[in-house]
């Protein structure tokens, strides 16, 4: 990525985060923030195993999917990183999907790693991490910087220890022999317990499982149905999450007709098409 990229992709962060509800350096809940900016946020918990997540434009509708099984820190920036997307690459392609298992593969490409970028940007802008720095670390010495201080920080920013660690190498606050050496002690103590004895909130690293569908969400589903992108069977469940029958909306449906597939990749949209 050219500096002056770079430089874009900080100022379009930055312009996203004016917006965001902020407390001292962390965005509070980047969840609500996507509601706030009209994208239509969907937390479905589809197994450790399954898809990060994926940002898709449909008709009018630039969705987001995240999936509630992983990390809660992990999945704050699988969001802000679909937020990149969004604001940076979405006049180019239709969809995006993170799988972690192609992750490897494609960190490589350009728009990957710019999202990427932006994410950190978001959520850990260079200016705040000074800050804190500066205010709030026992010292501005990072050889002295323990996993206890990373994990304030976690609870500051909202993030991930590793992410952290990644955020502060790249920003060359910390060069590759501290970050393992704190790497290491986190390996040794467990983010849980440091979260627990530094008085943060261990939430952020464990899975919340939560169920968020929005409200459009059903004309959205009956949109696909309509389209022949997902089956009947799909079109059910989906409902059922609202407690509503086939029957209650048969008027907008089209004819009927026997799909056999249902998988909740369908379920979820559709996913590249
Ligand atoms: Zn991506």
């Amino acid at each position: 990525m050219t500096y002056k990229r770079m430089r874009e992709i900080q100022i379009m962060a930055d312009e996203f985060r004016q917006y965001c509800k902020v407390i001292k350096y962390g965005i509070v809940d980047i969840f609500d923030e996507c509601e706030r900016c009209g994208f239509k946020l969907v937390r479905y918990p589809i197994g450790e195993d399954g898809v990060l997540g994926f940002v898709q434009n449909r008709d009018d509708d630039k969705i987001i999917f995240s999936n509630s099984s992983v990390r809660l820190s992990r999945e704050i920036f699988t969001i802000a990183h679909e937020i990149g997307h969004l604001c940076l690459h979405m006049k180019m392609r239709e969809s995006y999907l993170e799988d972690v298992h192609t992750l490897k593969d494609y960190t490589e490409e350009s728009e990957e790693v710019e999202a990427n970028y932006f994410a950190a940007c978001l959520l850990m802008p260079e200016d705040k991490v000074h800050k804190y720095i500066s205010l709030e670390m026992a010292t501005e010495w990072e050889k002295q910087w323990t996993a206890f201080d990373i994990s304030k920080m976690m609870t500051s920013f909202n993030v991930s220890f590793d992410m952290i660690l990644n955020r502060l190498q790249n920003l060359e606050i910390i060069d590759e022999k501290t970050k393992s050496r704190l790497d290491n002690e986190k390996n040794l103590k467990k983010v849980s317990n440091l979260l627990r004895m530094t008085g943060g909130d261990v939430r952020i690293n464990v899975s919340s499982n939560v169920k968020r569908i929005p409200g459009e969400y059903i004309e959205w589903v009956i949109y696909n149905y309509n389209h022949n992108v997902i089956p009947q069977k799909t079109l059910e469940k989906a409902l059922g999450y609202f407690d509503i029958r086939i029957e209650d909306i048969s008027d907008k449906l089209r004819i009927a007709e026997e799909i056999e597939e249902d998988d909740l990749e369908a379920l979820i949209g559709g996913i590249g098409e």
